[in-house]
């Protein structure tokens, strides 16, 4: 059922960019009353009429001579809003990020702080979203505009909506309500992360009115986006309610105009959710379409939980025309998508716990100092009347303060502990997919710095499907954790591990040329060929094959040298298996973005 509960991203990036234009200092009026009327009119216009925004930015862009140092600033905040909102969020953070460093205006920064807590929720990095937010929320008492506010709490509320804390998220979302009751842009808004988070929460009573409510109060002031939002919701709980012809005609009916809006992360989740409603209804074609589309348009893979679905859609349809291998092929590709979208659900989790006990400890902090001024208070009193009595209070004092630095160091230790586990396989104890990226990304860029080669390795162990279906899971389970073993007895300190999928697994090998680290990936290839499993399971023959990239031909960008060793890791296969493969393939240096 979550496969139907997709997440909606940047339609809350959208959320930050509200109408704020008219209050907003950083127009110089004065000198520039043209441009500074631009920006403004471009601020507003970007959810209610996108295409006259991409005209203003357009136009804003060939006049930008004319802009004051601030006014390129907000020029900057907007192009940053529509980079995100096409999926370029490399390209949006680097823009907020200079944003953030470098303009005088409070609000301006404040805003871009809002626009990176939607970036960093959408690249999966929740630990980060919720530090960013609480270093906001820590900044509002600065910020007098009240829409401002509003936005940030908006931002709050999506955000616990993301990290699972649909109750928390819906009672926010009623308080601003309640404080925001005019019948507007960010009261449409409000209403959207509401309902997603009531439909997410599976609180379905009384829900297709509340659904109309929303889609009527989102058309009444001009937001087609967040109305297309909630029908989406509400053609998502059609299809799990088996009502997949309904949830057709609501979707077709709205299709050319989510289509129009170059909205990437909206046009992804209405094509997969067609794909599943048409397949339900036995529209085998049509479903195959809109499921292509969804992986034809998916920004570097990114869009996860619709990829799921569109794999699964396809999955299902050559299963039943009787296609093992397409099927199976398929089938791959789906596991693949789950396993990030299940990845990205388990992090979000873990961070709002996080955030909770550090908020938790801050607060024992506070509470143990206050104590502590409490004692030394007493013990001047007590210098002056000295008691047995008085004595007795200080050590009971004393054993409260012991009392809460004991939970305090408790908590500590469990809240490393949590950040430990959302980084680690819970097989093999490695890293897994995620912080291996974020891992060999960061040292890619050291090594790039500084010169040094780095080789990019990956595993795949040789019919592992045969293993497990002769000698059952728990076995093949024993055989990953025995393959994971015996590889860190061949690795260095300084290299990466992780475990990327079922069992297959990539090693970033850092300061290390090609040669020295194909004697060393052929150490591990024999050392797990001698493998004859456990003890328990003797008699099982392991093997695996592996594609090596290097930076040298490769480059230093983590996707394409993915790209070659997988391509390597492929060959490898092809020509028989338990054999290591080099990627020859040179670098082809990626788009500028
Ligand atoms: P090839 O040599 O072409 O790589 O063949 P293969 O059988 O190794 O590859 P395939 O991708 O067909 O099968 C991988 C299998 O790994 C299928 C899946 O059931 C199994 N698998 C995935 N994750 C786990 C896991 O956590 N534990 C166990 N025991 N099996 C897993
Ligand atoms: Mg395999
Ligand atoms: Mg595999």
């Amino acid at each position: 059922m979550h496969a139907l509960r997709f997440r909606i991203v940047w339609l809350t990036v959208c959320l930050l960019l509200g109408s704020f234009g008219p209050s907003m200092a950083l127009c110089d009026t004065a000198t520039k009353p043209k441009v500074a009327d631009l920006l403004v009119q471009a601020d507003n216009s970007k959810t209610s009429d996108h295409d006259r925004f991409l005209r203003l930015l357009n136009e804003l862009h060939a006049d930008s001579a004319d802009l004051s140092t601030e006014q390129k600033f907000y020029l900057d905040y907007l192009q940053a809003w529509q980079n995100g909102y096409q999926g370029d969020y490399q390209a949006s953070t680097s823009l907020i990020d200079a944003l953030i460093e470098n303009s005088g205006d409070t609000i301006l920064r404040f805003r871009g702080g809002l626009l990176l807590v939607n970036t960093l929720a959408e690249r999966s990095r929740f630990d980060e979203a919720f530090k960013q937010l609480n270093l906001l929320l820590g900044e509002l008492p600065e910020i007098s505009d009240p829409d401002v506010r509003a936005q940030a709490f908006t931002t709050a509320a999506y955000l616990y909506g993301e990290a699972g804390q649909y109750g928390l998220a819906s009672s926010y979302a009623d308080k601003l309500l309640k404080d925001h009751p005019a019948a507007d842009e960010i009261s449409c808004k409000i209403t959207f992360v509401k309902l997603g988070a009531l439909y997410r929460d599976g609180k379905f009573a009384g829900i297709g009115q509340q659904f109309q409510n929303g889609i009527d109060l989102c058309l009444k002031v001009g937001d087609t986006l967040y109305a297309n939002g909630i029908r989406f919701f509400v053609a998502s709980l059609d299809v799990q309610q088996k009502k997949s012809g309904q949830a057709i005609q609501l979707l077709t009916d709205h299709d050319a105009e989510v289509r129009r809006s170059g909205y990437q992360w909206q046009i992804s989740q209405f094509d997969a959710l067609l794909s599943k409603a048409y397949l339900d209804t036995g529209h085998i074609e049509q479903a195959r379409e809109s499921a292509l589309r969804v992986i034809a348009q998916s920004v570097q893979d990114q869009y996860a939980e619709s990829l799921s679905m569109a794999y699964q859609v396809l999955y299902m349809i050559e299963k039943g025309d009787g296609n093992p291998a397409a099927a199976l092929a398929y089938h791959e590709q789906y596991m693949k998508a789950s396993q990030r979208y299940q990845d990205a659900l388990s992090s979000r989790v873990l961070a709002y716990q996080i955030v909770q006990q550090e908020l938790l400890s801050k607060k024992l902090q506070i509470d143990t100092l206050s104590k502590q001024n409490q004692i030394l208070q007493l013990q001047q009193a007590f210098g002056r009347k000295k008691g047995e009595a008085s004595r007795l209070y200080i050590v009971l004092l004393l054993m409260v303060v012991a009392f809460i630095a004991f939970w305090a160091y408790r908590i500590k230790r469990s809240q490393l502990r949590f950040m430990g586990l959302a980084r680690r396989d819970g097989l093999t104890g490695i890293f897994n997919r995620q912080h291996f990226v974020t891992a060999s990304e960061q040292q890619l860029q050291a090594c790039r710095k500084s010169a040094r080669e780095v080789c990019l390795v990956l595993i795949d162990l040789d019919h592992f499907k045969s293993i497990n279906d002769t000698h059952g899971h728990s076995v093949g389970d024993r055989v990953l954790r025995r393959t994971v073993a015996t590889c860190q007895a061949h690795l260095r300190t300084s290299d990466i591990f992780g475990r990327l999928g079922g069992e297959e697994f990539g090693i970033v090998l850092p300061d290390c040329p090609l040669e020295k680290a194909l004697g060393r990936v052929e150490l591990m290839r024999l050392a797990i060929a001698s493998v004859t499993a456990d003890d328990d399971v003797s008699g099982i023959c392991i093997s695996a094959s592996f594609g090596v990239a290097s930076s040298s031909n490769s480059g230093y960008e983590l996707r394409q040298l993915l790209i070659h060793a997988d391509e390597a890791l492929y060959g490898a296969k092809r020509d028989g298996r338990n054999r290591v493969n080099v990627s020859l393939a040179t670098h082809q240096p990626s788009r500028a973005v």
